[in-house]
């Protein structure tokens, strides 16, 4: 297992995540609600475990944003109430104990981690080419 830090644009925020080695890629997802939140094509992002992700700095003011996923369950997202960088969030659909990190985020990993998976590529750009195993949706689990 490797820590990972991460900061938010204003610095406000900064993070740890303890990843395991087949944690350190970036899962890119092109569901439309990523889109929407990001301004951008798809997003990065890796499952990990709650207890994985250690917010070492201006983690009691983080703002959040609650909206209801395609389980009909609730997705809270928790970004820096400053600048708006979208850390991580957490699936009610995925239980308390794992949440969903933004890859892109962590200092080392928007240099080094490569893209492991591609999910919702249902609703990938036309123009955007494939880079890594695709998924309709999800992968079977
Ligand atoms: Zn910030
Ligand atoms: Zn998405």
């Amino acid at each position: 297992m490797t820590d990972f830090k991460g900061h938010c644009h204003c610095g406000q925020t900064e993070w740890t995540a303890t990843l395991q080695k087949d944690q350190q890629a970036h899962i890119l997802c092109h569901c439309n609600t990523c889109k929407e939140l990001s301004g951008s094509t798809y997003t990065l992002n890796q499952i990990i475990p709650t207890k994985a992700l250690n917010i070492t700095k201006g983690g009691d003011k983080l703002g959040k944003y609650t909206y209801k996923g395609d389980s009909g369950k609730g997705v809270h997202c928790y970004y820096c109430p400053n600048c708006t960088s979208h850390i991580y969030h957490q699936q009610e659909a995925l239980g308390p104990d794992n949440i969903v990190l933004r890859t892109g985020l962590l200092e080392e990993g928007i240099k080094k981690f490569t893209p492991g998976a591609e999910i919702f590529g249902k609703d990938r750009l036309s123009w955007e080419k494939e880079v890594a195993q695709t998924f309709e949706v999800m992968p079977p689990s």
